[in-house]
């Protein structure tokens, strides 16, 4: 099947999903998960209607910017970002989703100022405690607002998480209703430099489920272009 009838079918899933949970279909924003995607499919994708794109590397991000495969859509960086790669990143990227440590945010934040703009990201949340996944711990995110509210050249705009990849969707449930939980409780109170909009999670496999739970970013890739050619 082609990215047009694709993004069709993901777009009417998410549909129910959000009926289901009582939401709003717009308020779901479906982000294309483009790596080792070319320029020419990913237009494809953006023509087809989806929210946004994100990328993975920093390196194939700049390229095919270069060729134009973002224009249309903002462009989210989804992927682990290294501290060097951080100046190439910043004001490129929209929104980054995955900054998963505070040496990491100081970064930003003074390269973002260096540019005279504010970085817009979301913190990482390593939810299931895998050791090999980056990302801070359920209770380090409170504290972590404290110190972010001083940053004045970064945005946080809510959370993001990668839960095991399961069998099924379903086995991510509780994952999932975990980072509800948190997206909600660190919404209440106020910090400067801070707005609990977004919760970004879900991905081919579970992005109903993680609707169920909240999601208002998913992060589709296969689902959308097909399983990926890795060069
Ligand atoms: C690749 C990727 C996705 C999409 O994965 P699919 O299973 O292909 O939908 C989502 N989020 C991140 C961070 C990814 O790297």
């Amino acid at each position: 099947m082609g990215i047009e009838e694709n993004v069709r079918i993901v777009r009417e899933k998410m549909a129910a999903a959000a009926v289901a949970a009582g939401r709003r279909p717009e308020d779901v924003l479906l982000i294309a998960a483009t790596k080792t995607n070319s320029a020419e499919r990913i237009r494809e994708a953006i023509a087809a209607g989806v929210d946004a794109c994100g990328e993975n590397r920093v390196q194939e991000m700049l390229e095919k910017n270069a060729q134009g495969a973002y224009a249309g859509a903002p462009l989210h960086f989804i992927g682990h970002l290294q501290k060097n790669k951080v100046k190439q990143a910043v004001g490129l990227a929209r929104l980054i989703h995955g900054a998963d440590s505070l040496e990491l945010l100081r970064v930003i934040d003074r390269v973002a100022g260096a540019k005279g703009l504010r970085q817009e990201l979301l913190l990482e949340v390593n939810i299931a405690a895998e050791a090999s996944k980056s990302g801070f711990r359920p209770e380090e995110i409170p504290g972590l607002l404290d110190e972010v509210s001083s940053f004045s050249h970064i945005w946080v705009r809510g959370l993001m998480a990668i839960p095991p990849v399961c069998a099924s969707g379903k086995e991510n449930r509780p994952y999932f209703d975990q980072m509800e939980k948190l997206f909600i409780d660190n919404g209440q109170k106020k910090y400067d430099n801070v707005s609990m909009d977004f919760l970004s999670m879900g991905m081919s496999g579970d992005y109903e489920e993680a609707i169920a739970s909240g999601a208002n970013m998913v992060r589709v890739g296969t689902a959308i272009f097909g399983q990926r050619v890795y060069p």
